[in-house]
């Protein structure tokens, strides 16, 4: 039987694999022939679902829209029954029974939670990270979901910025690497053989573009920047999710050159479709379209038209396309061709995903139960929590010689802070489908694993912020931290009685998960207030105090590094996070983290990036004029913490680089080598960064630009030789014609454990 059962396996596999896109075309061609302008539009409206209740989804709001075939597909709806009952909807009630797809915002996880993608992004461990968005499919599919919105890919240089915490950070070589990785998680390695597995879902690479550079960090904010800037420094992640096959694109909602993205031509069709060559659909985000009119381009009509005809495909929530396509069709203000396109490219993407086969193949009831919140996953998410911590400071701690981390498993450990016990914010922002209440805080987690060897205790010590109107804005989606009705003196009295009687301090403290996230900007990137007061109180016990620091985005840390022995940032790091912060503290697990973006060391820095532009000025010193700077005069132009950075417990040592050959031709390649020696006395993991500096361009050129990167396990006294592959290809930018070019000449090759620590030798292109 085994045998049978193998080749009836076999030839259904062999019959799948034989859809070919004729195929696909063909299906499609027959299935638009039977629809009407308005199904036609219904297939391009993405509304919200509004309330569903279980086992009566034809009572809700939008059933009578699905039943029309007015909807192509929802969002953020979750639970696999009721989205088994509203496809039914779909199936059998409208007119052509075509199925819908479930989108929803699974970001870093479902509910197993990753870290926020800012701290997945500082693992700088692509299997890792691939493997995140892996399970996070088998999650999210597993209850429904066939389509997420996710990667976010935006290059962010302005920690203001609240979404910098959804992003890979500063540097779009290692945000390329990761939107590979992510769209080859979720999607498996081939959106087109979809057909064979439900546990693999259809990406979406977002925002596009450049959502990431909204003036002074405010979100939505205006963005305009040179196209050269844009080329080199700000596209590569996004078209490398397009190289990746993604299935599906995001508008951003920012204005670009004077167009808002959704409305803007040249992105969505000359560069997205034309230049890079991407074949699925372009939705909207929320609203993307009707917020238009407040930019100022035109009423829902015109706006509606704008997007369609500028090449985006999906309308998310405005029901401009469904209120407006057919007037507009009906005036010769769209032509029946653009809609068909946009109709067809959606059809396309359902059809990838085998909904037409099996609209009900992402809602096995068995699935939930089995494939969501497993052993197996958390343990992935524990495992990746950890590599994703950033070690920002370990020194000497009170007599002893030794660094004050890792913590001896052993005496009394007071976990002290207003994020010290609050179990919601654990997963960090955008993760829809969190169970909030079942992650253990970081009191909870250390207390369950140190049962027996170490006595942990816990007081809040201060509220999260002392202006009661600021704590509310930041928790707006209700994961609060629990506002304390005691008085300031009252917790800190409290904190440091609980303090006298431990032998070590972790300062559990930062921001709340919604102090970063959407439409959480700050201008202030200081502790609040009350932290830095219960900080102070604490260090002054004379006790080991360790800085264990909640955040989504860089912090502007000048005093604490200053006064603090130890800081360990541990971002958002997800369910398991309680976990892979006592495996760090107590030295089961080495730090590896580094920064993928920079910390400045105060707001006026800011933007403040590794791979800037030199000035004409950075040559003055010695001169009579050498004042004439391009500093402040209040503080240096160097970051607290740069780029790359993070410590370990161990120690690391690089020798000089040695090059296979001192010049490279246009078509040869050059191997710069380097041997790294773990001289301390723990394994453990070094991220070897490569940067490269073109010396003279036709156009100026950044000091440095990261162009490889190699993370490399050593055991205590272990050396290994890492090698870089440097060919032609690595050497290309985008010149003054924006012609993708690698021009002959001169070049630093730089390799190093952070951007400004490196060993530095010389190459030249023929
Ligand atoms: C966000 C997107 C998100 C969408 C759907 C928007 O507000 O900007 O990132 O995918 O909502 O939830």
């Amino acid at each position: 039987t085994s045998v049978l059962l193998a080749a009836a396996f076999l030839s259904t596999a062999a019959i799948q694999a034989q859809k070919s896109p004729q195929d696909m075309d063909r299906f499609i061609d027959a299935l638009m022939k039977k629809m009407t302008v308005e199904e036609k539009i219904g297939q391009l409206n993405l509304p919200v679902s509004g309330e569903i209740v279980t086992g009566q989804a034809q009572n809700s709001d939008v059933a009578k829209k699905i039943e029309q075939g007015l909807v192509g597909g929802l969002l953020n709806l979750k639970g696999v029954e009721k989205i088994r009952d509203v496809q039914k909807l779909a199936i059998e009630k409208s007119r052509l029974g075509i199925p819908l797809i479930f989108g929803m915002d699974v970001v870093h996880g479902y509910e197993t939670i990753f870290p926020i993608p800012l701290g997945l992004s500082c693992s700088w461990d692509m299997e890792a990270i691939r493997k995140s968005a892996r399970v996070a499919a088998i999650e999210a599919s597993a209850d429904g979901i066939s389509w997420t919105f996710s990667p976010m890919v935006d290059i962010s240089r302005d920690p203001r910025w609240g979404r910098v915490s959804e992003g890979n950070g500063e540097d779009p070589f290692l945000g390329g690497a990761i939107a590979k990785a992510m769209v080859s998680g979720y999607q498996g390695i081939d959106l087109n053989n979809q057909l064979k597995r439900n546990d693999e879902i259809m990406a979406c690479v977002k925002h596009f573009a450049l959502y990431g550079a909204g003036e002074a960090g405010r979100d939505y904010n205006t963005v305009d920047m040179s196209r050269n800037r844009m080329f080199n420094e700000y596209m590569y992640p996004y078209q490398a999710a397009v190289d990746a096959g993604v299935g599906s694109v995001m508008a951003s909602f920012n204005e670009i050159d004077g167009i808002p993205a959704t409305a803007n031509k040249w992105l969505m069709t000359d560069v997205l479709r034309k230049q890079w060559g991407f074949d699925g659909f372009v939705v909207t985000d929320f609203t993307g379209i009707s917020e238009m009119i407040a930019h100022g381009i035109g009423d829902l009509q015109t706006v509606s038209a704008r997007a369609l005809n500028a090449g985006v495909d999906m309308d998310m929530v405005s029901e401009g396309f469904t209120g407006t396509i057919k007037k507009s069709i009906d005036e010769g203000k769209i032509s029946m061709e653009t809609l068909d396109k946009a109709c067809r490219r959606i059809l396309e993407a359902k059809y990838k995903l085998g909904l037409f086969d099996n609209p009900y193949k992402y809602c096995d009831l068995k699935r939930p139960k089995r494939d969501i919140f497993t052993k197996e996953h958390r343990d992935a998410a524990r495992k990746i929590a950890g590599e994703s911590f950033v070690l920002l400071k370990n020194d000497k701690s009170g007599s002893s010689a030794n660094p004050t981390l890792p913590l001896k498993k052993e005496g009394t450990v007071a976990v002290i802070g207003p994020l010290a016990n609050t179990r919601s914010n654990m997963p960090g922002t955008w993760s829809v489908a969190a169970r909030l209440n079942d992650y253990p805080s970081v009191y909870e987690g250390l207390k369950e694993m140190m049962k027996g060897k170490v006595n942990i205790t816990y007081a809040k010590g201060s509220n999260l912020i002392s202006d009661a109107a600021y704590e509310e804005r930041a928790t707006m989606f209700g994961r609060s931290l629990n506002r304390d009705n005691r008085t300031d003196k009252e917790m800190l009295d409290e904190a440091l009685k609980v303090a006298a009687n431990a032998d070590v301090i972790i300062a559990a403290l930062g921001e709340s998960s919604e102090m970063s996230g959407e439409s959480s900007s700050r201008t202030n990137l200081a502790l609040p207030d009350v932290q830095r007061t219960l900080l102070e109180a604490l260090l002054k016990t004379g006790k080991p105090v360790v800085l264990t620091l909640f955040t989504g985005r860089p912090l502007t840390l000048t005093w604490e590094q200053e006064h603090v022995p130890a800081i360990l940032n541990v971002w958002f790091g997800g369910s398991e996070a309680a976990y892979a912060i006592g495996d760090v503290l107590f030295g089961d697990v080495n730090p590896s983290g580094k920064l993928t973006m920079t910390f400045p060391k105060n707001v006026g820095q800011i933007p403040l990036f590794y791979n800037h532009k030199n000035t004409g000025r950075p040559l003055l010193e010695g001169k009579w004029f050498e004042k004439f700077r391009s500093n402040y005069l209040d503080v240096d132009n160097d970051p607290l913490y740069p780029f790359g950075y993070g410590l370990s417990y161990t120690n690391f040592q690089y020798s000089d680089i040695t090059l296979s050959a001192p010049t490279m031709g246009q078509d040869g390649s050059v191997t710069a080598m380097v041997t790294v020696t773990n001289t301390g006395k723990y394994d453990g993991a070094e991220v070897v960064q490569l940067y490269i500096r073109d010396l003279v361009g036709s156009i100026t050129r950044p000091v440095k630009e990261l162009k490889g990167f190699d993370k490399i396990f050593l055991k205590a006294g272990e050396s290994k030789t890492v090698s870089f592959k440097i060919t032609p290809e690595l050497l290309r930018f985008y010149d003054y014609e924006l012609n993708y070019v690698a021009e002959p000449g001169d070049f630093d090759i730089m390799i190093g454990g952070n951007s400004q620590s490196v060993k530095t030798t010389h190459l030249s292109l023929k």
